[in-house]
């Protein structure tokens, strides 16, 4: 059987530009479609599972500099697996940070072309101590993929990889299809943006597709059409020129933790509202229909808390847990320190304490003027007695797809094939900085197809990825190219 089904797929896809063979395969299409892939991918799926375990092994942290030659190590691995699953060209490009790996196979110009956006880079691990198993030894259990990157981002795009590899193998090919996986996107992408003024030839395409989101589960599927932007600072608080004996000058001199404690807490309200001055100003308030529709999206809230191990939700009163986490901007301590942290006590007034402060934007919310707002806030409300010195790190600017696009309803049909039900549009609480900068540069719209799932541990410790979903990925892709295609 399978013969025969290779033999008629290898035959159409001889004739695919012919009208009339397109046409009449169209018809008997969708089995051969969905049995060719399936049995491709039946017959390579512990293949398939065992190189993403080999690509995770690789501590491709962008953040730290020990790690320069992972990351080239791993990119080196990205390109090699894409010309092995069937591009025709495939190269790392250097940057002034990590390198971009870039692929394509172009069929056809004439078709339609899909680039494919990933990074292969990953998070640090910390806290180490709280991982069950190494975070660059990946072991599986219950059915799960636990490591650091399984599911942000490496876990997902080889799903693109593997899902091109069925299109080339079984020659059912309908589009061109590009790669860009870049090695920055955890670190902000700081050298992405020239990457692509630079070689905008090299990635014109239709669509953008990235996977890079979560569904809210596979019972539900769905498909993000917004990130949120993102601006991030660092506050550095300096009191007394040295450290000081806390019995001795205690009291008598401002501490700095207290003083950047009082700063913080002051950038909520009674309503944990954010008292930025401005910071809300340029905010595109969601309709009462867009609420409502987000409202039919299923949640439970005793499974929320109980997942994450909390008595009582927390944020901006007047909003639902999807809406802080979506529609709504954010502030969020990421990081304080200062003083004493080691084992025992010491009686210490320290002269430092430091901060990290992120916070998510939405629509229509500029991450340079909020993180302006930011600086400027932070350095005024410096109380006597300590310096303040705030400073600014990567930000990055909030994205809506549009869901009346040839490219989502190709995304919504491909899901429809593969989970037999229609997918929830939501509003994704992370950030993707690069989004509004590829539509800028590229002038395409986005797609967002992730398989990974809230619970997945993204950024903390015990990352995962089902190996359910990641198939589930693999087998969906496809229909993607086929119906973005019209084919
Ligand atoms: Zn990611």
């Amino acid at each position: 059987m399978f013969y025969l089904q290779k033999m008629a797929v290898g035959f159409y896809g001889k004739w695919r530009q012919n009208a009339y063979f397109r046409n009449s395969y169209f018809l008997i299409n969708k089995y051969f479609y969905m049995q060719v892939w399936k049995d491709y991918q039946a017959r390579h799926k512990d293949r398939f599972l065992d190189e993403l375990l080999e690509l995770l092994r690789i501590p491709s942290v962008s953040a730290r500099s020990e790690h320069k030659d992972d990351m080239l190590r791993c990119a080196e691995m990205v390109k090699q697996r894409l010309l092995d699953a069937g591009a025709a060209i495939a190269t790392v490009y250097p940057t002034a940070g990590h390198p971009v790996v870039y692929a394509e196979k172009m069929i056809d110009p004439t078709l339609p072309t899909v680039l494919v956006y990933g990074h292969y880079d990953v998070q640090p691990p910390d806290p180490l101590d709280l991982w069950h198993s190494g975070p660059f030894d990946p072991v599986i259990k219950d059915g799960k993929i636990y490591a650091r990157g399984s599911c942000d981002d490496k876990g997902q795009f080889y799903m693109h990889v593997k899902a091109f590899e069925t299109l080339v193998q079984t020659n059912t090919l309908t589009t061109n299809i590009k790669f860009c996986i870049e090695g920055e996107e955890e670190v902000g992408s700081p050298n992405l943006a020239k990457f692509i003024t630079t070689h905008k030839d090299l990635l014109r395409s239709d669509v953008i597709l990235i996977s890079d989101t979560a569904m809210l589960s596979m019972e539900n599927p769905s498909i993000d059409v917004g990130v949120r932007g993102l601006s991030y600072i660092e506050v550095e608080v300096t009191g007394p020129n040295r450290d000081l004996h806390s019995g001795v000058y205690g009291g008598a001199v401002a501490n700095p933790i207290t003083m950047l404690a009082k700063m913080i807490a002051s950038c909520h309200d009674d309503n944990n509202h954010i008292t930025i001055p401005g910071f809300y100003d340029d905010v595109v308030e969601s309709s009462p229909e867009e609420r409502a529709m987000m409202a039919k999206a299923p949640y439970d809230e005793e499974a929320y808390k109980a997942d994450l191990g909390v008595t009582a939700l927390w944020g901006e009163k007047g909003y639902t847990t999807n809406e802080r986490t979506g529609i709504r901007p954010t502030l969020e301590l990421n990081g304080i320190w200062g003083g004493y942290t080691g084992e025992g006590a010491k009686t210490v007034l320290p002269s430092k304490a430091y901060a990290k402060i992120s916070t998510r934007l939405v629509p229509n919310q500029s991450s340079k003027v909020i993180t302006e707002k930011l600086l400027a806030h932070f350095e005024s409300i410096a109380p006597a007695g300590v310096t303040v010195k705030a400073s600014e790190h990567h930000g990055g600017e909030p994205y809506m797809t549009p869901v009346d696009s040839k490219a989502y309803r190709a995304a919504a049909s491909a899901i429809r094939e593969t989970f037999g039900k229609d997918a929830i549009p939501v509003r994704g609480g992370g950030s993707i900085p690069i989004c509004a900068l590829f539509e800028k540069e590229l002038g395409v719209k986005i797609v967002f197809m992730g398989f990974g799932l809230d619970s997945d541990n993204l950024h903390s410790p015990n990352e995962k990825f089902d190996i359910f979903n990641f198939y589930k990925g693999i087998e969906t892709i496809p229909f993607f190219h086929k119906h973005f295609a019209g084919a």
